[in-house]
């Protein structure tokens, strides 16, 4: 496995076993181990759904606690599905920063975070700058070359080398679960250069095929010269019982976090 799953508490989340940022730098939360209720149970961290606001805080406190931090003690991000990236500061704890699907830092003490429901986190982290980057990647992310717009940002910023990184996609929707339909297959052709059935697009019974997500960030990340690069293995719509995921639960459902320190 890749990924090892740990417990707190009653509070479930993995870690990525090669990811050098060490035991208490990355955390890939679950849905286990918060009070939310209903089709947000029980760990939502997400006020943009219809929890009660009371209870996301609550699950805040517990999921940010796992690696001894309050919610004034992470950057978060909103979410867009875009190519932006932002880089933050310990001064920014607390704060959203606009809006961005990257978030980068080289400032010790700094802890990123960024919530999902099918959409793939992109964890990077650089051991020679001693620099972290998490971003949120779904289709769109994927077409807009999110990834490399987050390798490319710590090279600018932080003079990361690529080949230098390591990488970690998590939990997200999996080829498995992940049929689409145009304007998707479209895009994926183009930005991947996509010639030949099988690759990234994978046929099913159906007219509509399935979209490889985690495949297409893994393209992308060595596209920007990444060299190690893991992928979690675990797909979000067949692990309901462990994730949040947006396409199994039909749009009612929490997000999980994932949490990034330096
Ligand atoms: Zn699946």
């Amino acid at each position: 496995m890749v990924m090892q799953q740990f417990e707190r508490e009653g509070l479930a989340y993995f870690r990525f076993e090669s990811c050098p940022a060490g035991d208490g730098g990355h955390a890939v939360l679950t849905r286990q181990g918060g009070v939310s209720s209903g089709p947000f149970a029980s760990l939502n961290l997400s006020v943009s759904v219809a929890d009660e606001p009371a209870n996301v805080l609550a699950n805040r406190a517990r999921a940010y606690g796992v690696l001894g931090r309050t919610a004034a003690e992470v950057v978060g991000a909103h979410l867009v599905h875009g190519a932006e990236v932002v880089r933050v500061r310990v001064a920014d704890h607390g704060t959203i920063p606009g809006r961005a699907d990257g978030l980068i830092t080289d400032e010790p003490g700094c802890g990123l975070t960024m919530n999902f429901a099918d959409c793939a986190p992109i964890l990077l982290y650089d051991p020679q700058q001693r620099a972290i980057g998490l971003g949120h990647a779904g289709w769109q992310g994927a077409v807009r070359d999110l990834p490399g717009a987050l390798v490319r940002a710590m090279q600018a910023a932080f003079g990361s080398d690529p080949a230098g990184l390591w990488a970690g996609v998590g939990p997200c929707i999996g080829a498995c679960c992940y049929e689409v339909g145009e304007p998707v297959v479209g895009a994926v052709r183009e930005a991947f250069g996509v010639t030949r059935p099988g690759d990234l697009l994978i046929p099913n019974n159906g007219p509509r095929p399935h979209f490889d997500l985690p495949e297409a960030n893994r393209r992308s990340l060595q596209r920007a010269g990444v060299r190690h690069i893991e992928l979690s293995g675990l797909c979000t719509a067949c692990r309901t019982d462990l994730f949040f995921s947006h396409r199994a639960e039909k749009g009612r459902t929490g997000r999980f976090g994932v949490l990034l320190t330096l």
